[in-house]
């Protein structure tokens, strides 16, 4: 990535400008960036954003000048046939516009040197300012910090979500959570703010296990442990929700392992779109029920207000995800550190 300047315009009746304050890493950025993730080009990158709205569009009566704000990178209709069944995620216009990198309505905002430029998932968050549809700004408490604010527009949503609007949750479950990056750390969140009564952490990297029992696991244990020890907690049976946040053939095979019979298993991670994946059929028998989700069910609108009102509360821990606050010139720093494993979040701070 480059840092150029870049003109926005002109915004739309149903549009606003959002001046970013904090932006974090995500790996899907690091997928268009490594381009397994197919992406138009050029492009402003950065889908995890926080900021507060500078100016309105036309039509847009329901925010204000100075809202601070969380983006979301889900618009969606509101009429297609998905929209009507409350699947947002599936969205016609989302689905058929996103990979086009252009706005909501088709159309470009953004210029360089007079050609237009893409936006990556409806945002662009890696800049001064981003023109989004006014439905992807959703306002948060202006108590909230900004680098806090901007780990729940994606992160945090999915993960927490995955538990809260995908799982059959109970109080008292059993949950495994596989991968500890910021999604499945969210998610060992999730699973403790729905009443899961034990909460095992799998992850290989210890000091990930470590912020897991920091956040809310009961137990914590490597790849090669998790089915005796998910086994040892449940008598025997396997967790009643098995969150998969690593996104490898390995983890999608662990997940069906680790759940018990009857049992639900919610994938988050994924690997490439062309890519098999092989399990032992005696894994899949037994009435287990497997979904996969993008964005953890999310509901921007309710959902936001309420995570941000959860971390400003104490119960949604999010100081501990955050590794390091970098400037835009660190950005490929920081994507590196990412994609080494080094960090959960950096998140970059706008002046
Ligand atoms: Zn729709
Ligand atoms: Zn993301």
């Amino acid at each position: 990535m480059t840092i150029e300047t870049v003109a926005v315009g002109p915004i739309a009746a149903g549009d606003v400008l959002v001046r970013i304050r904090a932006a974090s890493l995500c790996h899907t950025d690091l997928e268009a960036i490594e381009g397994s993730l197919v992406v138009k080009l050029p492009a402003v990158l950065g889908h995890e954003a926080a900021g507060e709205i500078v100016e309105l569009g036309d039509d847009v009566t329901d925010l204000a000048i100075g809202d601070r704000v969380v983006l979301s990178w889900n618009p969606h209709c509101g009429r297609c046939f998905y929209c009507e069944r409350a699947q947002p995620i599936l969205c016609s216009a989302f689905l058929a516009n996103g990979p086009k990198g252009f706005h909501f309505d088709g159309r470009p905002r953004l210029s360089c040197d007079g050609a237009p430029m893409h936006q990556l998932m409806y945002l662009g968050g890696f800049a001064e300012y981003c023109v989004v549809p006014a439905q992807s700004a959703i306002r948060v408490p202006d108590t909230m910090p900004f680098d806090r604010a901007a780990l729940l527009g994606c992160g945090v949503m999915t993960g927490v979500g995955a538990a809260t609007r995908i799982a059959d949750m109970r109080w008292g479950a059993a949950a495994t959570v596989i991968g500890c990056g910021a999604v499945g750390l969210s998610a060992v969140q999730g699973c403790r703010m729905t009443g899961a009564g034990a909460i095992i952490a799998v992850d290989p990297n210890p000091a990930r296990l470590q912020l897991a029992q920091a956040v809310g696991a009961t137990a914590a244990c490597g790849p090669a442990d998790a089915v005796a020890l998910t086994r040892s907690l449940t008598d025997g049976r396997g967790s009643d929700v098995v969150i998969e946040a690593a996104g490898r053939p390995e983890t999608f095979r662990l997940s069906m392992e680790a759940v018990r019979p009857g049992g639900q298993v919610v994938w988050l991670g994924k690997t490439g779109v062309n890519e098999d994946v092989a399990f032992r059929w005696g894994s899949l028998m037994q009435e287990k029920r497997i979904t996969r989700s993008s964005y953890g069910g999310a509901k921007p609108a309710q959902d936001f207000p309420l995570l941000a009102r959860a971390y400003l509360e104490g119960s949604l821990k999010l100081d501990e995800m955050i590794s390091a606050h970098i400037r835009l010139e660190e950005i490929n720093d920081g994507f590196a550190a990412l994609k080494r494993g080094e960090t959960v979040r950096s998140v970059i701070m706008f002046q």
